[in-house]
């Protein structure tokens, strides 16, 4: 299966530079494994704290 990263990085809100930026499976995996969730799941501004932790996320959540 081909990498779809070009056309991942067209969903991906990221502001960190960070090499796996639209290589979605190696993204999750990273975050995963340390109890977080990827850039996408938060706002552009709570994004940019680069707290990627699931309470930032609920808390995030609410103020939708
Ligand atoms: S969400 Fe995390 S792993 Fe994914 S591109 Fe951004 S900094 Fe890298």
């Amino acid at each position: 299966m081909e990498c779809k990263k070009e056309e991942n990085l067209k969903y991906c809100n990221c502001s960190y530079n960070c090499p796996k930026k639209g290589i979605c499976c190696e993204c999750i995996k990273d975050h995963r494994e340390r109890g977080e969730l990827p850039a996408c799941y938060f706002d552009n501004e709570t994004e940019k704290t680069y707290d990627r932790s699931i309470e930032n996320f609920m808390k995030n959540k609410k103020e939708f």
